[in-house]
């Protein structure tokens, strides 16, 4: 598909190259024979005033005759000069233009690749819960002796199915909707710590995990509250889940100069160093998190941050080592309101 828009696009190029090239060979060519024809001309007057020719009746005959031939001369010169030029212009301008071409259409190459990619990677994910929750219905049809409670599981366990397609689905969503900014306002860092806290709170406990809020002091900035405590609850999450049972996160903040920098800290499994570029990519989920103790999760959470932090011109980074834990920093510019 790509390569014939290159050459299509090659073409186009090249026919514009071929149009300008036309167009100036066939200004030159008239400016040249112009050029010719009053250099004929001046060298005529200069033979007729020379004191051998005047008088010579047969003069301006012969001299008309002599100019027809060397215009007709010069004119095929002319010609020829321009086609060897033009050759020469539509051979290195289609070269040109097929690389020009290709490096047009690079950047729609990449993304249409991407989408076919990330098209293919939902599927398979939503593909996952509908077939399990599909193969537990027909097993149950088919079982003439089904019991009240066994029925009951299964509606439990086909809910859990459907909140995990919800929240997929949400996901997607939300990363669908990328190039809609969220409305800024004025934001009080310490309601999202708190709003954010208390979402993971339930997972905290669960795990037995302390997490510690270091926000010393109130910093208010613009930005966009709700996305900003989707944000940290993402971030706190993937703190939790990845971290060993008892163990600490910790949730801190500073303002800078010019930035406000959160990092959320903890000491769990950490991230592989070839896992590390990926993280923020749609779906990807390092080799760990599918392991024994399968987590839950879909690869998105980070994707997700990323475009939070990018709506607010910031940026996202990760450092961690393998057991010992892994600390995610959000920087986001302060335009004080
Ligand atoms: P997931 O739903 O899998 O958590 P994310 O996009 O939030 O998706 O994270 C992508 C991957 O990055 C995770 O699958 C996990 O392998 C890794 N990861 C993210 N945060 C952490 C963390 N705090 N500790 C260890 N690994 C992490």
């Amino acid at each position: 598909m790509f390569q014939s828009a290159t050459l299509k696009l090659t073409g186009l190029y090249l026919m514009i190259i071929v149009a300008i090239s036309v167009f100036f060979s066939v200004n030159l060519y008239h400016i040249s024979v112009r050029g010719l024809e009053n250099g004929l001309q001046q060298q005529e007057v200069f033979i007729r005033i020379q004191p051998g020719f005047q008088g010579n009746l047969d003069l301006p005959s012969l001299l008309a005759e002599q100019r027809e031939t060397r215009l007709t001369e010069g004119k095929r010169q002319i010609v020829a000069e321009l086609i060897r030029s033009d050759l020469l212009i539509i051979i290195l301008g289609g070269i040109g233009s097929y690389f020009l071409a290709r490096r047009t259409l690079q950047p729609v190459q990449a993304a249409h690749d991407a989408q076919v990619r990330f098209t293919a990677d939902a599927s398979h994910e939503l593909r996952t819960p509908i077939a399990a929750m599909q193969t537990e219905i027909e097993v149950a049809l088919r079982d003439q002796k089904l019991t009240q409670k066994e029925a009951t599981n299964l509606l439990r366990s086909n809910l859990e199915e459907l909140a995990k397609l919800t929240n997929l689905s949400q996901g997607l969503l939300q990363l669908a909707r990328d190039n809609e900014k969220p409305p800024l306002e004025l934001v009080r860092l310490n309601g999202v710590f708190k709003q954010a806290l208390e979402r993971v709170k339930k997972l905290a406990t669960a795990k037995k995990i302390i997490v510690y809020d270091n926000l010393k002091k109130e910093i208010k900035f613009t930005g966009n509250e709700t996305s900003l405590t989707q944000l940290l609850v993402i971030l706190l999450d993937n703190a939790i889940k990845y971290s060993p049972g008892g163990s600490r996160v910790t949730l801190n903040a500073r303002s800078a100069t010019k930035e406000l920098i959160i990092t959320v800290k903890d000491h769990g499994i950490g991230i592989k160093a070839a896992d590390l570029p990926h993280i923020f990519d749609r779906f990807y989920r390092a080799d760990s998190s599918r392991s024994k103790e399968r987590v839950e999760g879909y690869g998105l959470g980070l994707s997700i941050a990323k475009q939070i932090v990018q709506s607010h011109r910031g940026t996202i980074a990760a450092k961690s080592n393998v057991g010992q834990g892994s600390t995610l920093t959000v920087k986001l510019p302060l335009t004080k309101s």
